[in-house]
């Protein structure tokens, strides 16, 4: 990080032609339980990783917010007071929308983006794009924070967070949920971010892997399927039918014990995708439970579980998120289970430190016996959240 660090600011010189004001990151996340329970207002249990995008600052004498990142070759400038009216007309596009959007967004919060002074923001980042680890929140979040810093604005974490979705949403224009920047802005060394989606409350929970000697090993099968945008938007129709059918609000509103009822209620196929919801919230809430009172080596049954609510009942699991799941847990892992969206993405893997490197090679020999491209496995560790950079 130290290096990165050095050269972003090198960088920052290099395009700006003077020192950067300072230094700031944010990181990806990776989901740990409660999968497609967010717009259900339910809960979630993410964790920030090791993995930062960071971005150099600096203020300058006149209106215009420019932006550059390692990630491409143009700088991308408007004046700031320009903004509302590029994000209404659908003016902030590509990359650039991610940084532009966190500006736009601190102005519908607040800021007065006719009085602020201009900046530069030049960003780099080690966290990959596209593989299920939010390199779109840590973009975000670290934009946030630096602005909010530079700006003087009055604005804690969860507000951040409201930013950095709504720069997502209505600039990006991509309709996703709270959980990665509540990850990414609140995140803690050695700790998850439980987030309940409908109060909006977070409580830090301790995970303990490093105790334990364990670890998390992400597997990003590189599957991208082309109907995942359409899959998400037909599971939660189905989350929202079968909500409507059993006459609550939302499935947060249902507990294991009304799933009897639900049966007798619902066509099969809403009654698994409601079942889904309905025992993945409970699993969350005794994951949390679980960690507290016992540690990370509890949890192994309820992230297998997750699995295969996911495959049978949500269906949005692909044969290689099977196959890595199926390894992971044949080859000694605690617990497994696929995390993010789904149709493609990665899984994770609860596993001994010791035990990694033997997971690595069987999961590439597994996924060449089946004929599937070799995954890219690697380890993440449970790291702070968004901060500005020593
Ligand atoms: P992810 O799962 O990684 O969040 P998204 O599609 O949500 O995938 O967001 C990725 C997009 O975010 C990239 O295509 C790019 O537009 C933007 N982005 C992420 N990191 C950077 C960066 N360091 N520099 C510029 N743009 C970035
Ligand atoms: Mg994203």
């Amino acid at each position: 990080m130290t290096d990165m660090r050095d050269e972003l600011r090198s960088l920052f010189s290099a395009i700006t032609g003077r020192d950067a004001d300072g230094v700031w990151s944010a990181p990806g996340r990776v989901n740990l339980i409660g999968e497609h329970t967010d717009y259900n207002e339910g809960f979630v249990l993410p964790f920030a990783i090791d993995r930062r995008t960071l971005v150099a600052a600096g203020l300058r004498d006149d209106s215009l917010i420019r932006v550059a990142s390692t990630f491409s070759d143009d700088v991308v400038e408007l004046p700031l007071p320009d903004l509302a009216e590029a994000q209404r007309d659908g003016h902030l596009q590509g990359w650039a929308a991610y940084p532009l959007g966190v500006a736009w967004a601190l102005g519908e919060a607040g800021a007065d983006l006719s009085a602020v002074r201009g900046v530069d923001l030049v960003i780099d980042s080690n966290v990959p794009v596209g593989a299920g680890l939010s390199s779109s929140a840590a973009i975000e979040s670290s934009v946030g924070v630096a602005l909010a810093e530079l700006w003087n604005l009055e604005l804690d974490r969860p507000a951040l967070a409201l930013v950095g979705q709504r720069a997502e949403n209505e600039a990006v224009g991509a309709p996703t949920g709270i959980m990665d920047q509540s990850a990414s802005l609140l995140g803690r060394p050695d700790a998850a971010v439980f987030l309940d989606c409908r109060s909006l409350e977070t409580a830090i929970v301790p995970l303990g892997l490093a105790e334990a000697g364990l670890t998390i090993l992400v597997i990003d099968t590189g599957v991208k399927h082309e109907h995942s945008t359409g899959g998400y938007r037909e599971r939660r129709a189905s989350c929202e039918a079968g909500a409507a059918a059993m006459g609550v609000s939302s499935l947060r509103d249902l507990s294991v014990e009304d799933l009897d009822l639900a049966r007798t209620m619902l066509d099969d196929v809403t009654f698994r995708r409601v079942r889904h919801v309905v025992t993945e919230n409970q699993r969350v809430l005794d994951t949390v439970q679980a960690l507290r009172s016992a540690g990370p080596q509890a949890i192994g049954d309820l992230l297998d579980a997750s699995h295969r609510s996911m495959r049978d009942d949500f269906e949005i699991s692909v044969p290689e998120l099977d196959l890595a799941v199926e390894t992971a847990q044949q080859n000694g892992a605690v617990g497994a289970r696929m995390t993010g969206g789904g149709f493609g993405g990665a899984a994770i893997a609860l596993v001994a430190e010791d035990a990694v490197s033997r997971i690595q090679v069987a999961m590439d020999g597994a996924f060449a016996e089946h004929g599937f491209d070799t995954p890219d496995t690697f380890v993440v560790r449970p790291s702070e959240g968004a901060k500005r950079e020593p």
